[in-house]
Parts: structure tokens; C-alpha cells; sequence
């Protein structure tokens, strides 16, 4: 349902107030945010280190809020929202701010700025988590989600001035939720018009912790939602934007697509996570699994089968895409920009495998819900698959490919979308 004429200038007045009120109250922010760490760190440390009788109810409570609560609850809110919880929540970005406004304040190595770290790490997080069983794991987290917690630390100590190095160039959660963020109904908005007819105030930067040229800003990809440039020479606020309008601008010629994103949203946010939240209840998993070590058991087979069963489908699904976004867009730059608007389809995937976790921490605790999976499955998937749709017919609108015609190609475009939430609705849950 749109909003009425009349409520339009009140949400939009209501938005831009909340974003000037978190420049103006950093001192509240502040103050969640290390309440945040001081949560965090108890619920990492806690279960490993309590003693045995108080641990299974302090593991269960920290497991069901780390997978069940906070990692389902993230993805919708970066999808829907924007990177809120990166810049007023993340335990991550408060440590490595802290560090760095008192740390050495070293300039920022041009190896440490190359594109590809977040999205390593997110593979490597991925398979890690995998392997370990980490949510089931109090020390497998503390492991995982401790370690990257230290790395944060470090890089605030060794770079920047008082800026958030770790969060822009290498965060692994970043790879993920900059391309959701493309999504998202909430934006800062900068008017280069009055920002450059504003008269200059000397001592009046825009402190962004993401070191974004905000002036230029027109992407969500690395805005970090921290409110801190809002109002900034009276150009800068809180805006709503049509969902998806930001990957729907691509077909005008607006915005960067780049072809290493483009390969990281089939491979990565759709085939990797499919391979290592969908596909574990499926009997290829099995099998790949119990592929027998030549001269018997080893632990370094078992890990190399384990592996494989997350690779293994996360190629045969990107490549698969790739090929079907080639097909249709007839060259590789009208591919890349179709394969942006994969991003609610796989978001959702994403979230969908994630939920999976907070229903068997459900199930075992005796509420039954296994039985709801198809229903919300199809729930989610359906309002994705109408704005993956939309945002492909955009671009295929805008350009029509050149060797099909624009019938086949639209036909191709959402059969292939329709197979991939196929994948989704019908993946064999392990629940
Ligand atoms: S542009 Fe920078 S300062 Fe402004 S909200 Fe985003 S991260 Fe914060």
C-alpha cells in the first residue's frame, strides 16, 4: 500500500530527524554500542568458560541468540534497511574505532585496500562454520567469531585515525551485506546541488568512519548508516527510496557495476550459501561425505569430502547462472548488471537458510515448526522473486540484448529466476 500525500512529508520529516538525532546524540550511540560489546563478549566467552552446570542453559541461550536471533534478524535488516547495525551496532566496528583513535594511526597499505578481502573471508568464515559445526559450538564461535573480532582490533590499532579501516576494505560480513544493502528502502541522500551552493565553514568535515567521499555518495554499498554526515551543510539526510531503485538506476547508465561483484553475488551469495546452508540435508551431501578415504580414514579426506560438498553445488549453481545471464544478456556488461538484480532473490535465499537455524534451536526445545518450513518458505520467496523479476525485465527493457529477441530473452530470464527459487523452496532441510 503507498503512503497517502499527507503522511509523505511526515515520514519524510520523521526519517530525517532520526538521522540528524544520530549525529547529534553520538554520546547515546556510543553508549549502546559498548553495551553491545560487553554483551557480545559475555555470550562468546561465557559458555566456554562457565562451569559445566550453568553452561548447556548459558550455550543454549548464547547459540539461539547468535544464529537464531541475531544472524536472520541482520540480514533482514540490511536488506530492508541498509547497514544500520554496522554503524550503530557491530561489537566489530566499535572495537576497531576505539583502537584506531589510539592506536598508531599508520596509512592504509594499497594490498590492504584490493577489493577481493571481505569476500575471501566470507568464503573462509562460511567453510569454517561448516566444518566446525560452529553453532553448535561454544568454542568453535568464540574461535570464529572471536578471531575476526581480534583481526578488527588489529587493524584499528595498526591503521587509520580514528576511522573504521576494518569495516571498509576487509570485513567478511561486509561482502554480504554491501550488495544487500543495494536493496534497501533506506538511504542517506546527498544533494551535491546545496552541498556545493552551501557556504564553506572551515573545521566543518564530515567525519565518516567508512572514509567515503560523501559528497559523491550515491550508493548504499559502503554507507554504514552511522547518521554522522547527516545534515551536513544542510544537503545530507535520511531518505526513503523505492526498493531496488538503486540496482534498477544501473539500466540509465547510473552507478558501478563491476564484473568481480557481479561473479560474487552468483558464486558467493547465491552458490556458497546455498552449498553451505541448503543443500546439508540432501543425499549428494551424504554421499560426497562418506566418499571412501583411499587406504583408509583420514582427517585431512574428511575435511577435503566436507569441502567438496559445499563447492561442489556452489559451482554448479554460479556457473549455471552465469551461463543463463550470459545467454540472456547477450554480452558480459548486460549480464553483470542483470546478475545485480539476483540480490533480493539470493538475499532471501540467504536469510531462509539462516531461519533454518532458528527453527531447530526451536524444535529442540520441544516447539514444533518443522512442519511451517514449506509455507514460509514460499512466504519469502515469493515477494523476492516479483522484485528479482522486476529488476531483470528493468534492465532488459533498457537494453534490449542483440542476438534475442526480447520475448526469449525475458522467457530465459524467468524460467531461470523461477528454477533458482525452485532451489530454495524445495532444498531438503536438515531440520
Ligand atoms: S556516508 Fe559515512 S558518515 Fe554518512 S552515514 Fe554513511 S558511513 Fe556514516
Amino acid at each position: 500500500m503507498r503512503p497517502s500525500a499527507s503522511s509523505v512529508p511526515a515520514i519524510r520529516h520523521r526519517l530525517q530527524a532520526f538521522g540528524d538525532g544520530l549525529k547529534r546524540r553520538q554520546d547515546v550511540v556510543r553508549g549502546i554500542q559498548w553495551g553491545v560489546v560487553a554483551l557480545y563478549a559475555f555470550l562468546l566467552v561465557a559458555p566456554v568458560a562457565a562451569p559445566n552446570g550453568v553452561l548447556s542453559g548459558l550455550a543454549r541461550f548464547s547459540e539461539a541468540l547468535f544464529w537464531g536471533v541475531w544472524w536472520p534478524g541482520v540480514i533482514l535488516a540490511t536488506l530492508l534497511f541498509g547497514q544500520f547495525w554496522c554503524g550503530l551496532l557491530c561489537p566489530d566496528g566499535t572495537l576497531t574505532e576505539f583502537a584506531s583513535r589510539r592506536g598508531r594511526g599508520g596509512k592504509i597499505p594499497p594490498w590492504l585496500r584490493r577489493a577481493g578481502w571481505p569476500l575471501l573471508g566470507f568464503a573462509w568464515l562460511t567453510v569454517c562454520e561448516q566444518l566446525t559445526a560452529a553453532h553448535h559450538s561454544p568454542r568453535a564461535t568464540l574461535l570464529l567469531l572471536g578471531g575476526a573480532s581480534l583481526l578488527a582490533l588489529l587493524t584499528g590499532l595498526l591503521v587509520g585515525r580514528g576511522k573504521r579501516v576494518w569495516c571498509r576494505y576487509l570485513c567478511p560480513l561486509s561482502a554480504v551485506f554491501s550488495l544487500l544493502s543495494r536493496y534497501a528502502v533506506l538511504h542517506f541522500r546527498v544533494d551535491r546541488a546545496v552541498w556545493d551552493a552551501a557556504p564553506r565553514q572551515p573545521g566543518n568535515s564530515v567525519d565518516c568512519p567508512l572514509l567515503l567521499d560523501v559528497r559523491r555518495l550515491r550508493s548504499n554499498e559502503k554507507c554504514s548508516m552511522c547518521g554522522r554526515c547527516s545534515g551536513h551543510r544542510g544537503a545530507v539526510r535520511l531518505a526513503l527510496r523505492a526498493p531496488g531503485s538503486e540496482i534498477a538506476a544501473l539500466a540509465g547508465g547510473e552507478g558501478d557495476p563491476r564484473r568481480w561483484e557481479a561473479l560474487a553475488i552468483v558464486f558467493g551469495l547465491v552458490g556458497l550459501c546455498y552449498g553451505a546452508l541448503h543443500w546439508r540435508g540432501s543425499v549428494w551431501h551424504a554421499a560426497l561425505l562418506a566418499l571412501p578415504a583411499p587406504g583408509g580414514v583420514s582427517a585431512a579426506w574428511a575435511v577435503g569430502a566436507a569441502l567438496l560438498a559445499i563447492l561442489l553445488p556452489a559451482a554448479v549453481i554460479g556457473g549455471s547462472l552465469s551461463l543463463a545471464l550470459l545467454a540472456v544478456g547477450g554480452t558480459q556488461e548486460r549480464a553483470v548488471r542483470l546478475a545485480y538484480g539476483l540480490i533480493p532473490l539470493a538475499g532471501v535465499g540467504l536469510l531462509l537458510g539462516s531461519l533454518e537455524y532458528s527453527l531447530a534451536i526451536l524444535e529442540r526445545e520441544g516447539v514444533r515448526v518443522a512442519q511451517l518450513l514449506p509455507a514460509l518458505r514460499a512466504l519469502i520467496l515469493a515477494p523476492a522473486l516479483f522484485w528479482s523479476a522486476r529488476l531483470g525485465w528493468l534492465q532488459l527493457r533498457a537494453d534490449v540484448p542483440g542476438r534475442l529477441l526480447p520475448g526469449a530473452a525475458l522467457a530465459i530470464h524467468s524460467a531461470t529466476l523461477i528454477l533458482l527459487a525452485a532451489c530454495y523452496q524445495f532444498a531438503p532441510s536438515a531440520l
